[in-house]
């Protein structure tokens, strides 16, 4: 079972945010930002590229909520899922950050930005 199930299931604890029947929403345990949540699907989906529209429909109301509740929603938030291995997903359960707290850099690229990629 891979980590987040076991986050799902209880066996992991986790410090909760929000919690429906298909989603849970909790802090990172590394936050990069002031604010670093992540928002996982019950349900073990392994990324982003498998994940249905009828899904993704439920999980935006969820997110929105989330960040609402963070007071995120006044002061702005970057939402992102990293998909597969050149994505730097690390952990093989969909999951989206939600960052904030404070301005945030874009810095997207590898060590080095002029490599082409
Ligand atoms: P990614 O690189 O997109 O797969 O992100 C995985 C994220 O999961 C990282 O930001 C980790 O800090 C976070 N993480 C890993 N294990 C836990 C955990 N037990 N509780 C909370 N966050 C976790």
């Amino acid at each position: 079972m891979c980590i987040f199930c076991k986050i799902v299931d209880g066996e992991i604890p986790s410090n909760k945010v929000l919690e429906n029947d298909d989603f849970i929403a909790f802090h990172d345990i590394n936050p990069s930002a002031p604010v670093h949540v992540l928002v996982i699907p019950k349900k073990h989906i392994d990324c982003f590229q498998e994940f249905s529209a009828e899904d993704m429909a439920k999980a935006t109301p969820f997110i929105q909520e989330v960040t609402s509740k963070l007071g995120l929603d006044k002061t702005g938030y970057r939402l992102v899922t990293n998909n597969g291995s050149d994505g730097g997903q690390e952990v093989l359960h969909l999951h989206f950050h939600i960052l904030g707290g404070g301005k945030l850099k874009w810095n997207h690229y590898h060590d080095d930005p002029k490599k082409a990629i």
